[in-house]
């Protein structure tokens, strides 16, 4: 069996070697490094692959969401509400702006914002509500448009781990996540599902006065060389990194397949356990195959019977690599607790941070070894 990684990213590189070497190469040919006609090719083509008017690349995940923030004019004292499980990214760009962060519970069946606890959460200080796809699952975006059409507030995505994710709304519409709300974001790093060889990101946005304001953000807040109308930031997405991306995005799909047949895979071997419970897709409850709201950035397991921790380090003594996303709520990190929250606010995420445990998940995974990454862990969670 081959040896079994969290994320295979030298496996993938291997089936796509010429195409990104030759990307890279013609980045090295022209010396292009900064802005080169590889950034603007990839950004068109982003902007096909989502059907969004405008994708701005900038350097990374966070930034993205950072300048989302600043381009729709939020000030000092606006309240953004977002999810309590998520990477801290989300609430950081928030705090660092010296807007106010609003940590909300989560839905016990999808990980995402729970849309209750976001109705409670709002005030008349809300500006906007910034929804995480989390494990690559598109959050209830129904509910979340609106909602924030009722309060009048921005919607920000924080589309990091559900690149390539459609969501089908409740009238059969469907849309690319991070083309929903006012603004999209996503990451790409190198093991996001779209991944570049570094750090990137991008914003996207279908608002022609929105990207022309983030255009300018991202670039020192010029819109005309040596004028600086904003404060800006410097935040670009290389040359080189653009070719690897624009090698990778024709199999973005090809590998969204491959992860939920992974992950489909793990479902029917794990569900028979009364102990596991495992991942459900909120449009259809299965992982089906005409639709594609969750895209399995992670795929992440409950352990019910109280043997996470046991688990985990059981898998890692077998050769099993896997992770706990995440084990602390974002209300209890030191640098966002805030004397406005109860424990009683979060029962899903108090509970998720004691159950969850994330498997190997990737689009190189095979047969053999998902068989036994699945009869190890039914071997000692039953
Ligand atoms: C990865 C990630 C980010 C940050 O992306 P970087 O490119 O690492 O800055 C933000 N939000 C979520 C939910 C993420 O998973």
């Amino acid at each position: 069996m081959k040896k079994i990684q969290m994320v295979d990213l030298q496996g993938q590189y291997q089936q796509i070697k010429e195409a990104v070497n030759s990307s890279i190469e013609e980045v090295l040919n022209t010396s292009a490094y900064i802005n080169g006609p590889l950034v603007h090719e990839f950004q068109a083509d982003l902007e096909k692959y989502l059907d969004v008017k405008h994708v701005i690349p900038c350097a990374n995940g966070t930034d993205a969401l950072q300048i989302a923030m600043m381009g729709l004019g939020l000030e000092q004292g606006d309240e953004v509400i977002t999810a309590d499980f998520t990477f801290a990214a989300t609430v950081e760009v928030i705090a660092l702006l010296k807007l106010t962060p609003v940590l909300v519970d989560v839905d016990a069946e999808t990980y995402n914002i729970d849309i209750e606890a976001l109705k409670r959460a709002i005030t008349p200080k809300t500006k906007a509500i910034v929804p995480v796809h989390l494990f690559g699952q598109v959050a209830n975006m129904d509910a979340v448009m609106e909602i924030a059409k009722e309060h009048n507030l921005f919607v920000i995505e924080d589309n990091a781990q559900a690149i390539g994710a459609d969501y089908t709304f409740k009238d059969g519409t469907k849309k690319k996540a991070g083309t929903i709300g006012n603004v999209g974001t996503t990451s790409f790093f190198p093991s996001k599902n779209l991944g570049c060889y570094g750090d990137g990101g991008a914003i996207f946005t279908n608002d022609d006065e929105l990207a022309h304001t983030i255009r300018g953000i991202v670039n020192h807040g010029m819109y005309t060389r040596y004028y600086h109308d904003v404060v800006g930031v410097n935040s670009r997405l290389d040359s080189i990194q653009a070719g690897v991306l624009k090698a990778k995005l024709p199999l973005l799909d090809t590998y969204c397949e491959a992860r939920r047949n992974a992950a489909r895979f793990y479902n029917e071997a794990l569900s028979v356990s009364e102990h596991i419970i495992t991942p459900t897709t909120s449009a259809c409850g299965e992982i089906c195959d005409t639709c594609d709201c969750h895209v399995f950035h992670q795929y992440t397991l409950q352990i019910t019977n109280g043997k996470r921790d046991a688990l985990h380090k059981h898998l890692l003594d077998n050769g099993i690599p896997n992770a706990i996303y995440y084990p602390v709520a974002l209300h209890s990190q030191k640098a966002y607790a805030d004397t406005r929250y109860n424990e009683s606010d979060f029962p899903v995420t108090n509970e998720l941070i004691k159950t969850v445990i994330s498997l190997p998940m990737h689009t190189e995974l095979d047969k053999e070894q998902l068989e036994f990454i699945t009869k190890t862990i039914l071997d000692f969670v039953d």
